[in-house]
């Protein structure tokens, strides 16, 4: 399988400001890592259209798949739609499925909806909607096509809940149709080191953590404790196991 760069896109002054934690992209590449996907780059981006219309363009020019989290509530400040329709010169056009599922939601809840609900019925001219079935949020599924590259990007709620259900039954199948071959999973082993310095282990064990290497290595320290994450992917758990053996082996 070639590699399959992923990204993730976090919007929302919240997040921007530290006011919240973005616990989206965190789980979102522990998905996608987990699925055989190589996740580049994640960028946390303020409710700005113009920021986001750039970090769009650039993503869009350098991975195969790109995931946005939130900005498509029904407010101002909800920009996400715009910014990507915006960043792919198409087009918002009103989705006739959208819009029916957003008044049923209404409906169903017994509560009036307001002029500025309808605008969540709005998508790229492309675009293809990802059903909502715990809010009033559609998603976005689009596919650009550059003379560079082609790139499917997925935009998701921000609401945690509606994002993982979304990105389950949505995302996931979809991804894996995308990509030729078997599917693939990653694994992560986890070794503990204690005493040794950084510096010392990486001289007894030369070559272990360049970056080419496979399987990759990653070090990290805290306070004394170092630990050694080797990452493998492959078609099944057993062929992870047979892959990481001769480096678990070579570090213990
Ligand atoms: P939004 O979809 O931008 O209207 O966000 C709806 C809710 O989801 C807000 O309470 C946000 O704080 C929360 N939220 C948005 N993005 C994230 C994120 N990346 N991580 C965790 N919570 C988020
Ligand atoms: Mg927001």
């Amino acid at each position: 399988m070639p590699k399959q760069t992923t990204e993730i896109i976090a919007i929302g002054d919240e997040l921007s400001t530290g006011q919240r934690l973005d616990t989206n992209s965190q789980w979102l590449s522990n998905q996608l890592t987990n699925m055989g996907l190589t996740v580049q780059y994640h960028s946390t981006v303020a409710d700005d259209v113009n920021a986001m219309i750039d970090i769009i363009r650039v993503a869009n020019k350098r991975s195969n798949f790109i995931l946005v989290t939130g900005g498509l509530g029904p407010t101002a400040d909800d920009l996400t739609r715009e910014a990507l329709a915006r960043a792919v010169d198409q087009p918002l056009v009103e989705n006739s499925e959208a819009l029916q599922h957003i008044i049923s939601l209404f409906k169903r809840r017994g509560r009036k909806m307001s002029p500025n609900n309808r605008k969540q019925a709005l998508l790229p001219r492309t675009a293809t909607l990802i059903h909502n079935s715990e809010g009033t949020a559609p998603g976005v599924d689009i596919i650009v096509t550059s003379r560079e590259n082609s790139v499917r990007v997925f935009c998701l709620p921000g609401v945690p809940a509606e994002m993982k259900s979304m990105f389950k039954s949505h995302v996931v199948p979809a991804i894996n149709q995308d990509i030729p071959g078997t599917p693939r999973i990653t694994r992560h082993y986890v070794l503990k080191t204690f005493g040794m310095g950084e510096s010392n282990l990486e001289h007894e064990l030369p070559g272990i953590f360049q970056r080419d290497r496979i399987p990759v290595v990653g070090i990290t320290a805290s306070h004394a404790t170092i630990t050694l994450r080797i990452q493998v992917t492959a078609a099944s758990e057993i062929e992870c196991d047979a892959l990481a053996q001769p480096t678990i082996k070579e570090i213990t």
